[in-house]
C-alpha cells in the first residue's frame, strides 16, 4: 500500500495542515492501492508565500543559471523514468506503449524548454523603445490526471525558464506520479521556494490558488467547465490565464481516401490514451456516398483492438481512470442509442472476458447527426461518433460546428486538397495524414478548448509581460 503524507514547500517535504486522506485506486483491478494526505487552503497559502519570497531572486537569475537548473531537473527526471512508468500503469492504467511515452515525455519537455530558453529573446528594439520581457510573478499550475507528470514538468520548466516561481496543484488522483516527480525535482537542487507542490482537492487548494492576490498567473489543463470558472475567479485579481481544455476533435475522411489504409490513423486518433485524451478525434466525418464501405472496414478493424491489462505489450485500450468516469462513459453509450444513433460496434458493459476493472468496450456510433449530444459533448472514453457529410463544404461546416477547437485530422490522397480543407478548420492544430507531434510549435485551442498557447517560445511568452523602456534621447541630462 502506498502512503503519501508529505507535500513540498520551500525546498522541503513537509506534513500538510490538511487532514483528509484520499484513496488511490488501480483502475485495472478497482482495488485501493494507497492513500494520499491532502493539503488544504492553509497549505496553499504557505506554498504561495514561499514562492513569493523566492520570486525576487529567481526572476533576476541569468539565462545560464536557469539553463543549468533545468538541465539538473532533466537529469533527475530521466533517472526516474522506470518508476514513473510503474506509477502511470498502476494508478491510471495507460496501455504500456502510451505509458512508456508518458514516462519519457516529462524529461523530453524539460529538454524542450532548455532549447527554447537558450535562444529566447528577452529584449528587443521597437522603434526608439527597448522592450523587456519581464516574468509575470508567482504562477499557479493546475494539472489533470491524464498525463499529470508531463503537464507538471512542461508547465514548471516553462515557468522557471521565464523567471517565474510556482505553486503546483496536481490532480489528487495522480499522487503516485506526483511523488516520483517531486522527489526528482528535490534532487535537482533548485533554490527553496522556487517550486512548491500541494496535493489537494480542486475546490479547496485549486480554489485558493485561483483567488489568491499573490498569484499573478494560472496555467491550467483540465475540463472546460473548470477552465471557465478559473477565468471568472481570477478576474478579481486580474490573473493572466493559460487554459488547455477539452475537445471534440473532427477526423475528416475525404472522398478520395483509401479507407483501409487510413483506418489505423482514424482509430489511433480516436482511441488514444484509451479515449481519455483531450485531442482525441472523436467525431469521424465520412462522405455519405461511401458510408457503408467505411462502416464495414471500421467494424473489421475494431474487432482486432485489444482491451485489458495495460501492462501487456499488445493492449490497445486500458481502463477508465475511475468508477465515476466509467459510469459517465456508460451513460453516453446509452444516450447515443436513445438519441437514435446506430451502434456499429461496442456498447454498454465491459469487453468480453473482463469481469473487473473500469474497462469500456471500444464503441463506434454511426449515422449520427452533429446535433446529437454524443457529437457535441466530450465523452472522454473510447466512444466515437461517425457523422456522414454531403460534400467538402458540408464536411468543413460540420467540423467547425462545435464549441471546441483543439485539434483536427484530415485524411485523403490529394495532399493539396487536404491542405485546403485543413486551412479552413478552426482548431489549434490540424494534422494531415499523420499523428505526429511537433513540440517546437504552439499547442492550445480555439473557442472553449482554451486560451493562449503552451510549448516553444509561445509557451515562455505566456509567463512574461512586455515592459517598454523609453529613454530620453542623448542619455541622462538630469
Ligand atoms: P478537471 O477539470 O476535473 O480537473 C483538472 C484539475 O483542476 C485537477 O487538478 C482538479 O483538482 C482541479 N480543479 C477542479 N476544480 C477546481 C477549482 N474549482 N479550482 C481550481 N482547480 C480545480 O479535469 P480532469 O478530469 O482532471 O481532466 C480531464 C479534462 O482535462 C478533460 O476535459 C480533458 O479534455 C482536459 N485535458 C485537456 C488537455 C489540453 O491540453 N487541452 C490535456 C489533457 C486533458
Amino acid at each position: 500500500m502506498h502512503r503519501i503524507e508529505r507535500i513540498y514547500i520551500d525546498g522541503e517535504f513537509v506534513a500538510p495542515h490538511g487532514q483528509e486522506w484520499f484513496d488511490l485506486h488501480n483502475p485495472s483491478t478497482e482495488e485501493v492501492i494507497g492513500q494520499v494526505l491532502l493539503g488544504d487552503a492553509h497549505d496553499a497559502r504557505r506554498a504561495i508565500a514561499a514562492a513569493k519570497a523566492a520570486f525576487p531572486a529567481w526572476s533576476r537569475t541569468t539565462r545560464e543559471k536557469r539553463v543549468a537548473a533545468l538541465k539538473r531537473m532533466h537529469r533527475a527526471v530521466v533517472a526516474r523514468e522506470d518508476r514513473l512508468m510503474e506509477a502511470i500503469l498502476e494508478e491510471y492504467g495507460a496501455p504500456s506503449v502510451r505509458g512508456r511515452w508518458m514516462a519519457t515525455y516529462p524529461a523530453a519537455v524539460i529538454e524542450q524548454a532548455v532549447e527554447v530558453l537558450e535562444s529566447f529573446a528577452f529584449e528587443e528594439q521597437a522603434g526608439t523603445a527597448r522592450v523587456i520581457q519581464t516574468p509575470v510573478g508567482v504562477a499557479g499550475l493546475i494539472t489533470p490526471w491524464n498525463s499529470n507528470a508531463g503537464f507538471i514538468c512542461n508547465k514548471l520548466a516553462t515557468a522557471l525558464a521565464a523567471g517565474c516561481t510556482v505553486v503546483i496543484k496536481p490532480s489528487e488522483m495522480s499522487a503516485l506520479q506526483t511523488q516520483v516527480i517531486a522527489e526528482a525535482l528535490h534532487d535537482a537542487g533548485l533554490p527553496p521556494g522556487v517550486f512548491n507542490i500541494v496535493n489537494g482537492r480542486g475546490d479547496v487548494v485549486g480554489e485558493e490558488i485561483a483567488r489568491h492576490p499573490d498569484i499573478a498567473k494560472i496555467s491550467f489543463t483540465g475540463s472546460s467547465a473548470v477552465g471557465e470558472h478559473l477565468v471568472t475567479a481570477g478576474a478579481a485579481t486580474m490573473k493572466r490565464v493559460t487554459l488547455e481544455l477539452g475537445g471534440k476533435s473532427p477526423t475528416v475522411v475525404l472522398e478520395d481516401a483509401d479507407f483501409a489504409s487510413v483506418m489505423p490513423l482514424v482509430l489511433q486518433a480516436g482511441f488514444a490514451n484509451s479515449g481519455q485524451a483531450c485531442i482525441a478525434g472523436t467525431r469521424i466525418l465520412v462522405p455519405r456516398a461511401r458510408l457503408a464501405e467505411f462502416e464495414q472496414i471500421a467494424r473489421e478493424a475494431v474487432s482486432h483492438i485489444k482491451s485489458g491489462d495495460p501492462s501487456k505489450a499488445d493492449t490497445d485500450i486500458g481502463p477508465m481512470v475511475s468508477a465515476k468516469q466509467w459510469e459517465r462513459v456508460q451513460s453516453y453509450i446509452r444516450l447515443g442509442q436513445a438519441e437514435g444513433a446506430k451502434l456499429l460496434v461496442g456498447g454498454e458493459g465491459r469487453p468480453e472476458g473482463l469481469h473487473r476493472g473500469w474497462f469500456v468496450k471500444p464503441t463506434i456510433f454511426t449515422g449520427a447527426t452533429n446535433q446529437m449530444r454524443i457529437a457535441r459533448e466530450e465523452i472522454f472514453g473510447p466512444v466515437l461518433t461517425v457523422i456522414p457529410y454531403e460534400d467538402e463544404a458540408d464536411a468543413i461546416a460540420i467540423a467547425n460546428d462545435t464549441r471546441y477547437g483543439l485539434s483536427a485530422l484530415v485524411l485523403g490522397k490529394d495532399s493539396a486538397r487536404c491542405e485546403r480543407v485543413a486551412r479552413q478548420i478552426d482548431a489549434g492544430r490540424v494534422l494531415v495524414n499523420t499523428l505526429s507531434h511537433e513540440p517546437r510549435a504552439p499547442f492550445g485551442g480555439f473557442k472553449h478548448s482554451g486560451l493562449g498557447r503552451e510549448m516553444g517560445r509561445w509557451g515562455v511568452n505566456a509567463y512574461l509581460e512586455p515592459k517598454t523602456l523609453l529613454m530620453e534621447a542623448g542619455g541622462s541630462r538630469r
